[in-house]
């Protein structure tokens, strides 16, 4: 896929952030089958113009829910929300032409043929003719052949990259992709990457939401964790990784022990049961065997071990954990 050079308006009126969120809060109104649910409670978040932005949380976290306040889709119940400076209540229209969203959810009429829809969708953000780039983004995103094919006749794939040309029509200058690679195979994984990733070069600034660390790790120059509807964190991404530089050591020992050797306390130790002892220990600055032969130096034996990696879930409890306190 080739990315197509945007023309933003002039510098001088470049926001420095593409997206600004004050105390954006959502309630779901109780339904028959369910209870009120509070899906966002007061994000503070600011994207830096040109960013490629990732908004990484398990699911249910309220990442989609942020998603669609900014697409429209979903009507916030309080705070504020800019879009390219644009508030989206106050100016609607600008703030909507400042921004393209690819959904969570394949939502596509199927009699339509990608051509069709994408000179449907210019139509509705009021490009003109002679400013549409309907070929153009259809090879940009690999479907020139299937230009004209019924969109019910096109593979999961094919939809997905449909979704994005689509997204793309009036030129936003922030591009919003929801779990693009959820159920994507690689290859389509790697092409839309790199795509989005041209994209970004061209100064276009990008949110992603994933729950995956990896696809986010890989891309994002900086990193939001969003956890039960709060920010738990937002950093850039090699901060936040260092973060995950930590491991534990869980090892059985032969006896009881009563009180944590002295050669220990260069590490985090920790005792749930007498017999049970978890070092914690940073792989980057402590090589493992360093941690063992202190373990053993303390005149304890070992009769079992095993490692165990933080993995984000960690990391969501003790930035939320660390929230509460
Ligand atoms: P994510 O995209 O991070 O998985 P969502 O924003 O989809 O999270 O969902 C956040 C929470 O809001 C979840 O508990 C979900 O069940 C709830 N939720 C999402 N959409 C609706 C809806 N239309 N009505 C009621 N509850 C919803
Ligand atoms: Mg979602």
């Amino acid at each position: 896929m080739n990315a197509i050079a945007a023309s933003f308006p002039a510098p001088a009126s470049q926001p420095e952030w593409a997206v600004e969120l004050r105390g954006l809060t959502k309630t779901y109104a109780a339904t028959g089958r369910s209870a009120a649910k509070q899906a966002l409670k007061g994000i503070d978040l600011n994207i830096r113009r040109g960013s490629f932005f990732g908004l990484l949380g398990p699911n249910g976290a309220g990442k989609s829910t942020m998603i669609n306040i900014l697409a429209g889709l979903v009507i916030k119940t309080a705070g504020q929300a800019c879009i390219w400076g644009y508030d989206i209540d106050e100016r609607p229209r600008q703030s909507r032409a400042a921004i393209g969203v690819v959904p969570q959810e394949l939502i596509l009429d199927p009699f339509f043929t990608p051509r069709e829809l994408l000179d449907l969708q210019a139509g509705l953000y009021g490009v003109p003719r002679a400013e549409r780039r309907t070929d153009e983004l259809l090879e940009a995103v690999g479907l020139s052949d299937k230009a004209n094919a019924y969109a019910r006749a096109l593979s999961g794939g094919m939809r997905r990259r449909l979704m994005v040309a689509k997204a793309l029509v009036h030129t936003p200058p922030v591009l919003v992709l929801d779990e693009p690679t959820a159920g994507v195979d690689i290859e389509l994984r790697q092409s839309l990457w790199a795509y989005v990733r041209e994209l970004n070069r061209g100064g276009t600034t990008i949110l992603l939401t994933t729950h995956y660390l990896e696809e986010a790790q890989e891309l994002c120059d900086m990193i939001a964790i969003i956890n039960n509807g709060m920010v738990a964190a937002c950093e850039p991404t090699p901060k936040l990784l260092g973060r995950m530089d930590r491991k534990e050591l869980w090892l059985t020992l032969d006896r009881d022990l009563t009180v944590m050797p002295p050669r220990l306390s260069m590490y985090q130790t920790e005792l749930p049961e007498p017999r049970r002892l978890v070092v914690r220990y940073q792989p980057s600055r402590d090589n493992i065997n360093e941690v063992l032969a202190a373990v053993q130096d303390s005149g304890l034996v070992i009769t079992d071990l095993s490692t165990k990696e933080t993995d984000l879930e960690d990391i969501f409890l003790q930035l939320v954990q660390a929230q509460r306190s």
